[in-house]
């Protein structure tokens, strides 16, 4: 019997258990010298100049969006194939997000949607790298430039991705990069996040953001340094970090990275084999441009079938496969439709939900697996539809 196969999943193994208890026995078991030692190793695979670590994906994009600078009734350009997370740290500094409509291949914002909605308030834009197949980032920055506006790249999905051969994370095409390390992203520190960026005033923003808004090193002081035990709180930040104890397991995960990215290459790669031209479903689509990391492989229900996506999705979970939905449009969501988001807005991106189902995808499934969800979806649809 195969047990219960999840959308995703971590890897672990002994070098990361050894990682986490050699700091367990350690001086610091946070605020130590982990910490800067994974921001080291993580912006020098991303070919980086900085990296700052939090205790979440979302508190690095709360971070990120306050350290370019976008602050209350500011607007902010993003898409609505997203976790909620990307949207809402927008929220939490009072500025406003407006949904672009999303690619129907790979549910990527769609570039040539985004000038339309420019106004005078919009300060930033927030493309989101959606299952790991990096957003037309050229096209992107071009916008931006014209219009003066900033770039966070929400990379949670794409860590280990590239775009026309540059690293997604060198932020060669924006202000500052995201990832998360929720244990179903590329690597885990159970939870965990980090900012990206090549600005020198966006890291010192990032680093007081993620500690109060407190600095201690005097050639920043604004009052005069009052004694030895003197620090400075010059605006309001918050408790973001990370502990040690994560950085030890998040630098031991790193190592193996490409790994991880190799191995969901090549379980893409059977299933792309199994389900090519199949009459049911439309598989993921990798862009000339683009070295996509698969955080997930999502499929979308063709014709046929979209109107059966609740009885295939509940026939696939009864079959032990942890399917999953990704993602439901973040305007849909009650409180978004309390404040002015209305159902409509996005039709592509509505499609596209009423379409996409995840399959199981992650770096320690075995063949077994592969071959059991492969197996379960064609006897599955083929149940569905006799
Ligand atoms: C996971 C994720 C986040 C949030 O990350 P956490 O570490 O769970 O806080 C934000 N955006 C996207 C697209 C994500 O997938």
């Amino acid at each position: 019997m195969i047990k219960y196969i999840p959308y995703g999943k971590q890897y672990i193994d002994q070098d990361d258990i050894k990682a986490v208890e050699e700091v367990l026995k350690a001086d610091f078991i946070t605020q130590g010298p982990k910490v800067p030692e994974f921001e080291k190793k993580l912006a020098e695979y991303c070919d980086a100049k900085y990296a700052v670590v939090f205790n979440s994906g979302t508190s690095a994009l709360h971070a990120a969006y306050f350290a370019v600078g976008l602050k209350e009734d500011d607007e902010f350009i993003t898409t609505p194939i997203t976790f909620v997370a990307t949207a809402n740290a927008g929220l939490f500094l009072r500025a406003k997000p407006i949904f672009i409509d999303v690619e129907a291949n790979t549910g990527n914002i769609d570039a040539s949607k985004i000038e339309g909605k420019i106004s005078s308030q919009t300060k930033l834009i927030v493309p989101v790298h959606y299952a790991g197949h990096p957003c037309d980032m050229e096209k992107i920055k071009e916008i931006a430039d014209r219009y003066g506006l900033s770039i966070v790249e929400d990379a949670c999905h794409a860590l280990g991705a590239k775009y026309k051969g540059s690293k997604i994370g060198s932020c060669k095409y924006s202000d500052a990069t995201v990832f998360s390390f929720h244990p179903v992203k590329h690597i885990t520190t159970g939870e965990g996040g980090a900012v990206l960026t090549n600005r020198d005033d966006i890291y010192e923003k990032l680093l007081m953001f993620r500690n109060h808004g407190v600095t201690k090193e005097e050639e920043k002081f604004v009052k005069m340094k009052e004694g030895d035990w003197y620090y400075e709180m010059q605006f309001l930040g918050f408790n973001y970090r990370m502990t040690d104890i994560q950085a030890a397991l998040g630098i031991s995960q790193l190592k193996k990275l490409d790994k991880f990215v190799e191995r969901r290459r090549k379980i893409v790669e059977i299933y792309n084999k199994a389900f090519d031209y199949n009459p049911y479903f439309d598989i993921p689509v990798e862009k000339d441009y683009a070295y996509h990391s698969y955080h997930l492989y999502p499929i979308r229900l063709k014709n046929n079938y979209k109107d059966k996506k609740k009885e295939i999705f509940q026939l696939l979970r009864r079959k032990e496969l942890g399917v999953q939905v990704h993602y439901i449009p973040v305007y849909m969501h009650p409180y978004y439709q309390q404040l002015e988001y209305r159902e409509g807005e996005s039709p592509v991106a509505e499609e596209f939900y009423k379409r996409e189902i995840s399959l199981p995808l992650y770096p320690a499934m075995t063949e077994e697996n592969v071959n059991f969800v492969i197996e379960t979806v064609f006897n599955m649809f083929k149940e569905a539809t006799k």
